[in-house]
Formats: C-alpha cells, sequence, structure tokens
C-alpha cells in the first residue's frame, strides 16, 4: 500500500491508499482535519490496510471498525469516485454512538494520551488500548450516576476478548469485592460518563493501580508499593 496527499474538492487536504485495489478492496481516503500529523495518518492508513491483509474480509461502506477507544466508520466518499471515506465518532465520551464527523483526529489524540500516560509514570510497556464497549468489574457502591469522590481502578488479567480487564473499586477498606453481589459489570463507556479523564489511564498494563481521589490522580506502577502524583495530563 501507497499513501499520497492530495486536497480534495473541498479544500481539505486527504491522504489516499493506492495498491487496496488489488486486493479488492477499495481505497480510502483519510482528511487530514486540525491536530493530524502525517505519521499519524500512516499508522492509521496501515492498521486498515493490515486488518484487510490479515482478515481476507473486505471493508463495504457503511462499515465500522474499532481503533482504540473510539469506532471509525468508511463512507462512500461522493467527491473522490469510489473512495471510502474515514471518519470518526462526533463525541467518543459520549454513550450514544450515532454520530460521525470526518478524518480520525480525536481517536488518535486519546490513544497518544493514553500512551503519554503510561510514558510519564516511568511504566515499560502500554497494553491492549480497550474500546469504550469493554466491560469492566465495578463496585456497585460506584453505581453511575452518583457522584463519588474515590475511585480506585486495578488492571487484572482481562479474561474474554470483551473485558478490558479493569476493576474499578470504592476504596474503602471494609468493603468486601469478594463478595458478587457487591459488584456489577459496565461497559467502559459509563466510566467515561462519570467522569472523561479516566479514558487517559486504560492503556495501562497488568497490575496497574489508578486512584481517583477527589480531582487528584495517583498512579501506582505495576509491583510499586507507593503511588505517585499524576500532574502530566496534557489535555
Ligand atoms: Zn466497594
Amino acid at each position: 500500500m501507497q499513501i499520497r496527499y492530495e486536497t480534495r474538492a473541498d479544500g481539505v487536504r486527504g491522504a489516499l491508499t493506492s495498491g487496496l485495489a488489488a486486493m479488492g478492496q477499495a481505497e480510502f481516503v483519510l482528511p487530514m482535519t486540525p491536530g493530524m500529523a502525517d505519521e499519524a495518518a500512516v499508522r492509521v492508513l496501515r492498521y486498515i490496510a493490515d486488518y484487510v491483509a490479515a482478515s481476507g474480509q473486505h471493508i463495504l461502506p457503511g462499515e465500522t471498525m474499532r481503533y482504540g477507544w473510539s469506532t471509525l466508520r468508511f463512507s462512500p466518499a461522493t467527491a473522490d469516485g469510489g473512495l471510502l471515506l474515514i471518519e470518526e465518532l462526533a463525541d467518543p465520551f459520549a454513550a450514544t454512538a450515532d454520530s460521525f464527523i470526518p478524518g480520525t483526529a480525536h481517536a488518535v489524540a486519546i490513544l497518544q494520551e493514553q500512551d503519554n500516560a503510561v510514558a510519564r509514570h516511568g511504566i515499560p510497556r502500554v497494553a491492549h488500548h480497550p474500546h469504550r464497549s469493554e466491560l469492566a468489574v465495578i463496585c456497585r457502591r460506584l453505581a453511575p450516576s452518583q457522584p463519588h469522590k474515590v475511585m480506585v481502578f486495578d488492571r487484572l488479567k482481562a479474561k474474554a476478548s470483551d473485558d478490558s480487564g479493569w476493576f474499578v473499586g470504592c476504596g474503602n477498606p471494609a468493603h468486601d469485592h469478594n463478595d458478587l453481589h457487591e459488584l456489577a459489570r459496565i461497559h467502559l463507556i459509563y466510566l467515561a460518563e462519570l467522569d472523561p479523564k479516566v479514558v487517559y489511564y486504560l492503556a495501562m498494563p497488568e497490575d496497574t493501580r489508578v486512584v481517583f481521589d477527589r480531582g487528584k490522580v495517583i498512579v501506582f506502577a505495576p509491583g510499586q508499593q507507593d503511588g505517585r502524583l499524576d500532574e502530566g495530563m496534557g489535555l
């Protein structure tokens, strides 16, 4: 696959693929909306091309694909004869997921912030970037829509493909989290609705603990007994 850049009829620069037609796949155009660097566009297009090559499946107009936290959609690009226009969720932090906008700038920015959070705490590896639809186990005392002051996130080994591995406790050592009646499973997007900031910590690997305590964030790297106050959120 090759990538070239062209200014499209609407005046927006686009990154266009070539070479996928040989696999029977329509070519893609990715609008270079504000905040999109060329190397980020290359990563997105390679990810899509790798999926097509590895799966043997063709991506058709109207189909969607997970990309990190967010979801991409492929729409017929009428101004670009036969190309598929790459779009992303307009609001990746809202539970409703029916509105898309051109480009991938928001999806890419979330991945970058997640990687930055890992690097900032000297944690040697980034883990799976969970999609917003993946599940977490949560203490029932943190029922969504109720105010909460403390949330303790622990990343455990994921047991299924739709399981993010995140366990979210209330931080009360007297509360028995081994009692299954005290726990619930929820999609990560509902945690994002409680506090969008949590999304930026979700790529931390197994054995990481992240404590959200009255507006402060304290990160316990794997194997560390002492937490470090996070002061580096770039957004
Ligand atoms: Zn609890």
